[in-house]
């Protein structure tokens, strides 16, 4: 087998409407690359065509390698899964709808030519997607970046460059909440971005729904920040300082002020839905942290590979 340079790994899920002009651009592209390449297609479970249609392009086309899950789960797990397999000198991680053009691979690779290990593709705008997502994910780069210590850029995807030994130090993270963009920025190496304007989908729904995204969203912030477990300590002080408050209001009642309205149950009633609500929520963020512990703890495979096609682990590689 040749040793590509280049690796293009692409999750797939339910990608039907796509794979083929997917296909057609980036074989545009790889004619132009200097070196070889190859197509890392992960099928993440899809229940359409998509997993036939990769068989036949495999066996069009060498160059296509794929790996099938048993079932979906998840984007970020399907890039994960796809840089295990990586052999090239470089890899590209980006998305089967065409959202992210392949022609902006010219200079990431000009960038990495250059000497950078991190190329990410970093979004002027976002054509024809709601004001609601693009509020939410404005907001949401900018809350994550305020919380972490990890510089990770805003406006940023997945669609990205990562150097051979970038690839190396994420696959040999054992984490199993993956947050490739946290990830990619907590690494560090010399890191740039190129510019471009992200396009609508080629066709077919998003796959991302809004429970998706959210549950995107509070992986990141929980991986990659231990503020909202010091919620508990700063919400705390703010209820005691209200209850001193409280303590003497009722007491200046009591001794000057006789004509004063008792407000007794009312305000009994406000405190305990108060304090009651600070500790729910307080509890729930512990929550989210310890159901990720445990998740850790109990070391599951991250996935189950139910078929492959030209792909050798990198552990077989380098045991050869
Ligand atoms: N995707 C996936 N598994 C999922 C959801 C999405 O592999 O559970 C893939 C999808 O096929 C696409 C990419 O991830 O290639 C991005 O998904 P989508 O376009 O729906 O999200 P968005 O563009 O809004 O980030
Ligand atoms: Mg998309």
């Amino acid at each position: 087998m040749i040793q590509p340079i280049y690796s293009l790994v692409i999750p797939i899920y339910n990608e039907q409407e796509n794979i083929t002009e997917m296909y057609r651009r980036l074989h545009h592209v790889a004619e132009q690359l200097d070196g070889e390449v190859e197509l890392i297609l992960v099928d993440d479970g899809s229940r359409d065509r998509s997993l036939s249609m990769i068989r036949e392009l495999r066996h069009l086309d060498s160059r296509v390698r794929y790996l099938s899950f048993a079932r979906n789960f998840g984007h970020q797990i399907a890039v994960t899964a796809g840089l295990n397999f990586v052999q090239g000198k470089c890899a590209i991680i980006m998305d089967a709808d065409l959202q992210d053009p392949p022609e902006l691979i010219f200079q990431m690779l000009e960038k990495w030519q250059q000497g950078y290990e991190v190329v990410y593709a970093q979004r002027l705008s976002r054509k024809q997607e709601s004001w609601l997502k693009r509020f939410t994910a404005y907001a949401f780069y900018r809350i994550l970046r305020r919380l972490s210590h990890v510089d990770i850029p805003t406006d940023t995807g997945d669609f990205c460059l990562l150097d051979r030994q970038v690839v190396d130090i994420l696959n040999a993270m054992p984490e199993r909440n993956r947050y490739i963009r946290g990830l990619r920025a907590w690494v560090g190496f010399r890191q740039t971005s190129v510019l471009f304007e992200r396009e609508p989908r080629f066709a077919g729904k998003v796959k991302y729904t809004f429970g998706k995204s959210w549950a995107l969203a509070i992986d990141g912030i929980i991986s990659f920040s231990t503020v909202p477990l010091k919620l508990a300590t700063y919400l705390g002080m703010v209820a005691a300082a209200i209850a001193l408050l409280m303590i003497l209001l009722v007491l200046y009642w009591r001794l000057f002020d006789h004509t004063s309205p008792l407000i007794g149950y009312s305000l009994i009633t406000i405190a305990i839905f108060f304090l009651g609500s600070v500790q729910l929520i307080c509890i729930g963020i512990l929550g989210e942290y310890i159901g990720r512990i445990y998740e850790e703890v109990k070391a599951r495979p991250i996935y189950t590979v139910k078929e492959t096609g030209g792909l050798i682990k990198i552990s077989e590689m380098q045991s050869k």
